[in-house]
């Protein structure tokens, strides 16, 4: 056994063997010893377990190509791309939805160069970095200004710090919202120091019930948009226009949370109906506050836009700093937002609208090419089928609509193949995600952007192999 221990390299060996010069010229000396020493100490180990030597230090070759591997996969991101393939077109574990190609365009110039994130190049003076968006959203949504943070959680965070710390807050117990992640309303009212004053009840709301919750240590009135449930039934709940008046009659703001939002006609697409961010400001909501990653098709963000007197104090409030964006962020929001003042082209721009919109047609013509191209990969035992499916938006917007799909399915009476199978799809150069149901493999085609790409990749030899 010490003979074996012997018979191991320095690490200082390996640094001086023309090889590890050439790794450590690639690689830098720190990444290299670490990679050497975490080798020899796994042979140690297998010396002393098996009294053997490991097979990849029985020659030299084999040991620095297994140096290089290492110190190559170290370089890997583990973030990886992958197709999605789950119906669900705004994936929150997937990231959401893809940016335009002018957003992502807009946010590499962002990083390659200095921008004049809050300078002001006509009067060559400090501005504010929400400037540019803020422009935009006045022209979009008619509201006097806007203010940008990290995500809508943040936004809505924000908004009741800024107004209602120490204060009471009247909420419907119809809006009491939960979103994924452990977002909700209560939860971030406490957060925010203020008091939750829930009002009506599970299904039914008045506005006399919020009238009779006023009282002088009242913040606010706010909505929340239930955006992924539905009351049905014997159900009431107040509208913004009378909220709003009798908000004016005690001089109360009122602030709508509405989650994702929209800026167009959700109908106007054949789409399931989303309220519109413009139609909450006409209402005379004096706050609206929408994600950027939702229906809106851009980055991650809240915004929220309304009245200037509060959208200011929101500027000046220590949290916002906390909150805000970075520079490559504000130009995707940014470059998304430009798109709106082109509606007609919004499907053509803005990739989650180019998925949603797809005729059925056009996704049945990529399930065939998705099937035959599978066909030739996998052998007898699985049974490709193409199925309808139901797809749907996703991240919480509305979740009860579900959009007519197509899918490739995938069958087998062994369920380990079929295991076997989803496995490999996720082990594949740029992983296939999918949805198993009723014993089978669903390879939607409505949630997957650059088709010809995942085409592409199932027909390169090195990839899909039949699970044995
Ligand atoms: C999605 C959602 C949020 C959270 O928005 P993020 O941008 O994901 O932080 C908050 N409120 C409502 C009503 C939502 O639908």
């Amino acid at each position: 056994m010490h003979a074996l221990f012997r018979t191991l390299p320095s690490v200082d060996k390996l640094l001086k063997h023309p090889r590890g010069i050439t790794l450590v010229e690639q690689f830098g000396h720190t990444a290299f010893v670490e990679q050497a020493r975490q080798l020899i100490a796994y042979a140690r180990r297998t010396i002393q377990h098996t009294q053997q030597l490991p097979p990849i230090f029985a020659q030299e070759a084999i040991l620095f190509d297994t140096l290089a591997e290492r110190l190559n996969q170290s370089q890997q991101i583990e973030m990886q791309a992958v197709f999605n393939l789950t119906g669900t077109v705004l994936h929150t574990n997937l990231g959401r939805g893809l940016w335009s190609e002018q957003a992502i365009n807009a946010a590499t110039q962002a990083m390659r160069h200095n921008v004049a994130l809050e300078y002001d190049l006509d009067e060559g003076k400090r501005s504010h970095r929400d400037h540019y968006i803020s422009g935009l959203l006045q022209q979009l949504t008619c509201a006097e200004a806007a203010c940008i943070v990290n995500n809508n959680a943040a936004a809505v965070l924000l908004m009741l710090a800024t107004f209602a710390q120490g204060k009471e807050v009247i909420v419907s117990r119809g809006e009491l919202v939960e979103i994924g992640g452990a977002f909700r309303i209560p939860d971030i009212m406490q957060q925010a120091g203020c008091k939750l004053i829930e009002v009506g009840t599970t299904n039914r709301t008045h506005l006399s019930d919020y009238r009779h919750a006023i009282n002088e240590n009242t913040a606010f009135l706010m909505k929340v948009h239930t955006s992924n449930y539905q009351i049905q039934g014997f159900t009431a709940s107040v509208a913004e226009e009378p909220l709003v008046a009798l908000g004016r009659e005690f001089g109360l703001p009122v602030i709508s949370d509405l989650g994702s939002g929209s800026l167009i006609d959700m109908q106007s697409l054949n789409l399931p109906t989303e309220p519109m961010v413009q139609q909450k400001i006409a209402a005379g909501v004096d706050l609206v506050s929408f994600s950027g990653d939702k229906l809106l098709g851009g980055p991650q963000a809240g915004i929220i836009v309304g009245k200037k007197t509060l959208i200011d104090q929101l500027q000046s409030h220590p949290l916002k700093r906390v909150l805000r964006c970075d520079k490559v962020i504000l130009s995707a929001l940014e470059a998304t937002l430009r798109h709106y003042l082109s509606p007609e082209k919004l499907t053509d721009a803005l990739p989650t609208f180019s998925l949603l919109t797809q005729s059925t047609e056009q996704l049945q013509h990529k399930a065939e090419r998705l099937k035959s191209t599978l066909c030739k990969r996998l052998d007898s035992r699985y049974d490709l089928q193409i199925e309808p499916s139901l797809a749907q938006i996703g991240s919480g917007a509305l979740p009860s609509e579900r959009l007519a799909s197509v899918a490739v399915t995938v069958a087998c009476d062994n369920p380990q193949h079929l295991s076997a199978l989803v496995r490999q799809f996720k082990s594949l150069p740029h992983p296939i995600i999918c949805r198993i149901a009723q014993q089978k493999i669903w390879l939607d085609l409505r949630s997957v952007a650059q088709f010809d790409a995942l085409i592409e990749m199932l027909e390169s030899n090195h990839t899909l192999n039949t699970p044995s």
